[in-house]
């Protein structure tokens, strides 16, 4: 899927390191998570402590892992990356713990997914900085108790009610990345330009952000893609033309609405009346996951006005039937 937001692949991730901004002066947007953050991490520099746990929520690619490493490099730290499902055991964590420094941040992505007895581990150690752990197996186990040294826990979550509450109570920041704006996305697609060597008009640059979900992982992905036609078809300058062409070309329409969202929306219209319908039947009808519908499908269609969450399941507005020249329904 072209406007996944998820990154596709190695490639991606390597030249994402080039353009993924290292400090909140360089992260553009979420003002209200840079000006608390700014304000947070200057309070505990200047107090010479580690930075108070954070959660970050909010769909994919909207720049949970970017802000946790902006975390570290504001507070001056090393940070160690790892994920839910990979810390399949305890002692993975243990592992991981163990081999932090006084300061470090330790970021999890993805936390909602971790185990419960992963889960447990975790406690002690965002409360106390202790590890307390049980090795071995029967008769023989014992229970370990290590100090930690200090530090930061950062984690990441797409949705924070998928949080346990012991969990979730236990980060003494929280912030929720909110979906970009058009003139957000278009600093964002003009300082990638810019790091990229690529050369872009403002109005070829908006062209590309009013087409990107909300996201900055697809307006970069966009971006790419889009030099990629400006080099083979022009001179290499992105204009407004070129960058509407692109992306016609690649089923991207004037909402960035690719042919999943088309496809669900229709799905909806056409099968069910418009709604409303349950999550389940929806994912049958359209053979996609019930997390990939939740996660990235409907909050920016819900965002934009486009779907309704209401107690008896989803429902299209108006702006739907529009949305594909379709005849508005008379409201019962
Ligand atoms: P997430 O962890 O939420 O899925 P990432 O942090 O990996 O998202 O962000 C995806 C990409 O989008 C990053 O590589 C980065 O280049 C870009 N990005 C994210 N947030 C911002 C921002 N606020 N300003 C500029 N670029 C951003």
């Amino acid at each position: 899927r072209f406007v996944a937001p998820e990154p596709k692949n190695n490639v991606e991730d390597v030249q994402d390191r080039a353009i993924r901004p290292s400090s909140l002066t360089d992260y553009v947007g979420q003002p209200v998570v840079r000006e608390q953050m700014e304000i947070f991490i200057e309070a505990a520099r200047k107090r010479k402590e580690p930075l108070d746990h954070v959660l970050v929520f909010g769909p994919p690619g909207l720049g949970k892992t970017t802000l946790a490493n902006i975390i570290a490099h504001e507070m001056g730290v090393s940070i160690k990356t790892t994920s839910g499902p990979v810390l399949e055991k305890a002692g993975d964590l243990a592992a991981m713990l163990t081999n932090l420094e006084a300061g470090d941040v330790l970021f999890i992505d993805e936390i909602h997914r971790l185990s419960p007895h992963v889960e447990e581990v975790l406690y002690p150690a965002m409360e106390d900085y202790q590890l307390d752990i049980m090795i071995g197996e029967g008769p023989a186990a014992r229970s370990i108790k290590l100090d930690l040294p200090p530090f930061t826990l950062v984690g990441a979550t797409t949705r924070a009610g998928m949080l346990t509450s012991p969990l979730r109570d236990r980060f003494g920041i929280a912030q929720r990345l909110e979906f970009y704006n058009v003139s957000d996305l278009t600093r964002i697609v003009q300082r990638s330009a810019r790091l990229m060597a690529v050369e872009i008009d403002p109005e070829g640059a908006e062209v590309i952000a009013r087409r990107s979900r909300g996201t900055p992982r697809i307006a970069n992905r966009l971006l790419r893609r889009v030099r990629d036609f400006a080099e083979v078809k022009s001179d290499g300058r992105i204009r407004a033309d070129i960058a509407d062409m692109a992306l016609n070309m690649l089923n991207v329409d004037s909402h960035g609405f690719d042919h999943m969202d088309r496809r669900m929306l229709l799905a909806m219209i056409e099968k069910f009346g418009g709604g409303p319908v349950g999550v389940d039947s929806l994912s049958a009808a359209i053979s996609e996951e019930r997390d990939t519908i939740e996660d990235v499908l409907e909050p920016y269609l819900i965002q934009q006005g486009y779907i309704l969450r209401t107690p008896r399941g989803r429902m299209v507005t108006d702006l739907a039937y529009l949305h594909f020249e379709l005849p508005v329904p008379e409201k019962k």
